[in-house]
């Protein structure tokens, strides 16, 4: 009986991501869904991001958390148009709460929506919330072995991010041994080392991003 309950709810899940994506395709939007441990730096890379774009009325961020506004605060005084999603709790965002934040936004406006998951390596790697990228992002603080041991995550992000490269020469960081786990867990995602610190590796990304805005566009058309 609980293997059906599971999933049923992925099931349903899905149905609410296929229409996420839907929808944001028709608006040619680039969703980002970000998946990192609490505390290694999704928000303040994405305050770093807001500062270097172009157009910050394009930018939109679903800010999730299981309480406080703290990161959405952070987020509108970076100056991009910001949802907060409390979960109560909950350990990991779902699509149906993605769908119903898309109501806050004006959609015809946004060109790059980014969803910070909850700060959590396990769960919302197994939750598609309609987007169209999966970042996943360790700090070198947390140790080399995460995608070791948190691998659904590793295997199934488009672009990994290696965060707080400033603190390199402070802490027991195996950089090799973490790079070859990325690459056998899942062959050929780039990864990105960067520090919003120096910023070191932030150009890199913003060139990602705008890779990533074309390719949404060409595959609406
Ligand atoms: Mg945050
Ligand atoms: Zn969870």
């Amino acid at each position: 009986m609980k293997i059906d309950v599971v999933h049923r709810v992925l099931k349903l899940n899905d149905e609410f991501a296929a229409s996420v994506r839907k929808r944001l395709l028709d608006h040619e939007i680039t969703a980002l869904n970000l998946i990192s441990a609490p505390g290694s730096g999704k928000t303040a890379l994405l305050e770093e991001t807001i500062g270097r774009w172009e157009n910050r009325g394009q930018l939109a961020v679903i800010e999730g958390d299981p309480d406080t506004t703290l990161d959405a605060e952070r987020i509108q005084r970076a100056g991009a148009a910001v949802t907060q999603i409390n979960t109560e709790g909950g350990c990991h965002l779902e699509a149906n709460l993605v769908q119903r934040a898309l109501d806050n936004f004006d959609l015809d406006a946004i060109e790059l929506l980014f969803i910070e998951n909850v700060g959590n390596l396990l769960c919302p790697a197994g939750f598609d919330l309609g987007e169209r990228f999966r970042v996943a992002m360790v700090s070198v603080t947390e140790g080399a072995d995460k995608p070791a041991k948190y691998p659904k995550l590793f295997r199934s992000c488009d672009l990994m991010i290696l965060n707080k490269s400033d603190l390199l020469p402070h802490v027991d960081f195996d950089l090799p041994y973490f790079e070859h786990t990325v690459k056998c867990l899942n062959p050929g995602v780039p990864l990105l080392t960067v520090s919003c610190k120096t910023g070191e590796g932030l150009d890199s990304w913003m060139e990602w991003l705008r890779t990533a805005v074309a390719s949404t566009a060409k595959a609406s058309q």
